[in-house]
Parts: structure tokens; sequence; C-alpha cells
């Protein structure tokens, strides 16, 4: 494979070297149709990876050649999204940068005779494909071409009248390398260049050449564009011009969800969820909203390795991922999320006890925060039951378990509703901590040292760990998201800031959302503490 970027003339050798500084260069091509999502996150550590492995430089650059589906909100959003991820582009640029450059390379396959003005429409073309059969403006002089071209470009025809395509082989077993479209009549305003142009270049026509124009040494995409590597070297053969080096890597899939801007668009449009950011999809954005970290990503990323081979990446890598890198970094705290009243009787009505709790319980450079307790606390009802059961280690009439750096407590007595729902508990504390009890419950005091708070949280998109492409829609999870409203957390909690991470022990690490309030913070679950996903 060598062989292929091998073949460059010495001349196009030395002159790629004068163009790149003697460095090796990759790009990032992200077309600004969408928001970036984790499989953008694989290809970009490839990318600015290899590049920065071995002191060269990545390029990030836009693929804008598709005006009616692209637009500067996605633009902001991907250049945000690769800084977050920690990479540094070389320089930003855009295919769009080129368009005169391009044109002028169209012109120039016309008189070379490798391409030609075409007035097939696309189910002509697309049929003549098939029957591998040459279209009857093939062979049209080049004078003619050229003055169409021309024409195209000053707006003389409608949309679908004429394209300008390369003249490979209608013969080729390879069906890229049947003329493809090198450009195309849109006349559709670009978010760059404005109504500039109303011929825009195709894919096939635009990377290849804009990859040698910036002088890129090694160009790494996903396979589904294999077949576009005939045309790619054709075309930069074709114009005499300097050959990338070329190479393929599968495309991340992920289980119970989907990483394809062609599936996130429906999703997102469609209302299935709340927007590029809804914290259940594979975006970076919503992954940032979730809470994981950046380190997490790319240690992902790192994971799974480079491969050609197609494999399917179960969720509990990703979160093998974040939870290793939240573990050592993240300030422990309670939240319960379904309060049940506990009253310690043998507590004063104004009992105030200050507890200094470590944040972290292995890193004491971690710091600590204060916790009250109080007569009145809340455990979760799911640490309480009517019936006691062996090996079950949470409250139960006359049991005792240990409230979390505080006390053991005895349960005395139940109060119910007129359902028989447990209300309250009434229940003793050992102070002296003469008992030690194998539960050990978290805990937050009633207020003012506890504050209420929304919970979110977050479970798999999609039923199904492999999402088909025709009912996927009816895969989805209804229980994808799940709203506690009434959680209460710990006072020191209350004050998060969006962003801010902690581990509400015994339930999972989570982080505040930008819908909190100054009243009511909102927590998304980042990550439960064991691995939910039976990995
Ligand atoms: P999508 O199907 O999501 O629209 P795309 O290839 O059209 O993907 P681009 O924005 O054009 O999206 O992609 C920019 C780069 O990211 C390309 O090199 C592409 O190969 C790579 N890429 C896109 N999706 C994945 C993925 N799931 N895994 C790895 N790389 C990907
Ligand atoms: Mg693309
Ligand atoms: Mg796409």
């Amino acid at each position: 494979r060598e062989l292929d970027s091998a073949k460059n003339s010495p001349e196009l050798v030395e002159k790629q070297k004068v163009g790149s500084g003697g460095k090796i260069v990759c790009r990032f091509p992200p077309e600004p149709n969408g928001y970036l999502h984790i499989g953008h996150a694989k290809a970009m550590f490839l990318d600015f990876g290899y590049a920065k492995k071995n002191g060269g430089d990545c390029i990030l650059r836009f693929d804008d050649t598709n005006p009616e589906a692209e637009n500067v909100e996605y633009i902001n959003a991907i250049i945000e999204m690769v800084e977050w991820l920690g990479h540094k582009p070389a320089k930003i640029t855009f295919s769009s940068d080129y368009f005169q450059e391009l044109y002028e390379l169209g012109r120039e396959c016309i008189r070379r005779n490798k391409a030609y003005v075409c007035h097939q429409t696309q189910e002509e073309a697309s049929s003549y494909r098939e029957e591998k059969k040459d279209s009857p403006w093939r062979d049209r002089p080049i004078e003619e071409s050229l003055s169409l071209f021309e024409d195209m470009k000053k707006g003389k025809f409608g949309e679908g009248e004429a394209t300008l395509r390369l003249k490979i082989d209608m013969t080729s077993a390879n069906p890229v390398m049947r003329d493809p479209v090198a450009y195309r009549i849109k006349f559709s305003s670009h978010p760059r260049t404005g109504n500039q142009w109303c011929i825009y270049p195709s894919y096939d026509f635009t990377h290849c050449l804009v990859d040698s124009l910036e002088w890129v040494t090694h160009s790494l995409c996903t396979l589904e564009f294999e077949v576009r590597r005939d045309s790619y070297y054709w075309l930069l053969e074709a114009l005499d011009m300097y050959r990338p080096f070329v190479w393929e890597f599968s495309r991340l899939t992920l289980e119970n969800t989907v990483v394809s801007k062609r599936k996130l668009i429906p999703l997102v449009k469609g209302g299935h969820v709340r927007g590029w950011d809804d914290p259940r999809l594979p975006t970076l954005v919503a992954l940032r909203r979730r809470g994981f970290p950046p380190k997490a990503v790319n240690r992902f990323c790192a994971s799974i390795g480079v491969s050609r081979a197609d494999s399917v990446v179960g969720m509990h890598t990703v979160e093998w991922a974040v939870r290793s890198e939240l573990d050592s970094t993240v300030t422990r705290a309670k939240a319960v999320l379904k309060p049940l009243k506990v009253t310690i009787t043998n507590f004063e009505e104004e009992h105030t006890e200050v507890l200094q709790i470590p944040n972290h319980p292995q890193k004491e450079s971690m710091g600590k925060h204060e916790q009250v307790l109080c007569k009145h606390v809340y455990v979760d009802e799911t640490d309480f039951r009517m019936e006691d059961e062996k090996g079950y280690y949470g409250l139960a009439p006359g049991k005792t378990a240990m409230l979390r750096h505080a006390y053991p407590i005895t349960v005395k007595e139940v109060l119910t509703d007129d359902e028989g729902i447990p209300e309250e508990l009434l229940v003793v504390a050992d102070t002296a901590k003469s008992t030690k009890p194998k539960g050990v419950l978290h805990w937050v005091s009633a207020a003012p040292f506890s504050a209420p708070a929304e919970i979110r949280l977050y479970d798999r998109l999609f039923k199904s760990a492999e999402v088909s492409d025709g009912t996927w829609l009816e895969d989805l999870n209804p229980e994808s998201e799940k709203i506690v409203s009434s959680a209460l957390v710990e006072k020191f909690v209350a004050e998060a800031n969006v962003g801010d991470r902690f581990q509400f022990e015994r339930v999972g690490f989570f982080v505040c959302d930008k819908d909190s309030t100054d009243e009511k913070k909102v927590f998304n679950l980042t990550v439960t503490l064991r691995d939910s996903y039976g990995g």
C-alpha cells in the first residue's frame, strides 16, 4: 500500500516537502451538516494523534460543498468540540476556500480531455452506469465542454440540466469509476460564499484535490470511502498533482445507539430527543452535558484501537473509560433520590452535629466537606422493607443499619399512611457505636441542611444492541430518561455550578446540568457505579 503514494515523481515529492515544511500533514474533514459524535472523536484521535506523534500538523478542514445542509451553527459547534477534546488544529480551512482553484482545475481536466459536460438526468446517468454505457455527451469537443462549463458557472442552466463529469471508465468494475460527477448546479446560498457560486464540486472531485493542495501526507478516512480511493488517485494523476497516502479504518459503531449524522439528524429534527445535546445522544455536546470528561472520551478511543475490521463496541467500554477517569477525581457526596423520613428519637429537637467528611475516601488531598446530622434525616425508600430477609442489609422493623459517616440506627416504629405505605421511621441512634451493622446507608438531613434537586437518570437510547435500519425508530427505548423530581442533596451539592461533578454514593456519577436554577439544581447521571449494561 505504501507504493500507492510512492508513485509521486521526485519533483512532486520535493514540492510537497517545501509546501508542508517537511512535516507529516493530516486533516480532519467534517462536513458542517450536523454536530460531531463519538465516531468523529475516533477519527480525530487518529488524525490529530498520528500528526502529533510524528511532530506533524493536522488541519481542521470543513468539507462544505453541500450548501443546503450546512450552516454556521454547525461550524462553530464543531470548532468548540475539537477544542474540547484537546486537539489543536494547525489551521482551520474550508473546502470553499478553494472554490476558485477547484473551478480552474475543472477547466484543466476538460483541457486534458479528462472531463466533459453532460446533460443526462440523474436517472439516465445511473441507468447508463449500471449498463456500463457511455453518456452520449462523453466525446463532445473540448472547446464545447469548456464553454458549457462556463455557462454552468454563469447560471445559464437550471439545476439538473448539466453536470461536469470526469472521463474515467464506464466499463470499470468499480461503479465510482464510471464517470463520477465533478460539478453540479445548485442555486443555493452557501454559508461562506453566499450566492457567488451556483455550481458546487462533488466530494469525489473536492476531497483529493484539497488534500493535495494542502500538502496532506496522510489522508485517513473510514472504510466506506475505500471504493473512492481509485478515483481519488486517478484525478490527482490526471492533473499531475501530489498524491497523499490514503488509509481507511473501520467506522465506530456503538451498541444501543446510532453513530452517524444520517441517523442523528432525524432523531433531533423529529423531536425524539430534546436537541443535539440531549444527554442520551452520542454527540460530543451531549456527552459533555452528560458529564463525560474529554480525557475519558480519548481514553476510550485509545482503548478500541485502529483496525480495518468492522467492530461493534459495547456501551460498557465507554462507561469503563468514564468510570476509571471519574473514580479518582470526583468528590463524593450524598443524594437521596426517593426520600423516606427518619426521626432519631434519642436526639433533641435542635440536635446539630457537624461531621467532617472526606471528599474522596482514598485521596486526602481532595479535602473535606461538612455534613450536618440532625434529628430529622432522610434515607432512600428502597433502603427500607417491612419484611426483613436473609442477605438484605437495609432497614426493616427492629433492624439496624449504619448511617454512613454517622451512627448505627435501629428502627423502633414505622408510621404508615392509610394504605400501609411507610411514611416515617422512628429510630434510635447508637451514639456509642457499639454495633457494626453490615448495611451502610447514604442519607441527608432535613432542611436547611439539604436541598431539593432534580435527578435525571439515563439508560440506553435504543432497546436493541444492533439498531436496524428499517424499524429503528420503533426500537427507541421509552425508558431512556427517567426524571426524579423530588430528590434531596446535601447542602454543599446544592451550591454546585453547571458542569460540577459528584459521585452520589451508592448511586452513580452525576454532573450539574444547565437546566439548574438557584432554587433547584438538576443533575444528570453520567454513569452508574457498576456496569449497568451487563458487559
Ligand atoms: P456521518 O455518517 O455521521 O454523516 P460522515 O462521514 O458523513 O459521517 P463527516 O462529517 O463527513 O461525517 O466525517 C468527518 C470524518 O469523520 C470522516 O473522515 C469520517 O470518515 C469520520 N467519521 C464519521 N463517522 C465516523 C464513525 N462512526 N467512526 C469513525 N469515523 C467516523
Ligand atoms: Mg462526509
Ligand atoms: Mg454524512
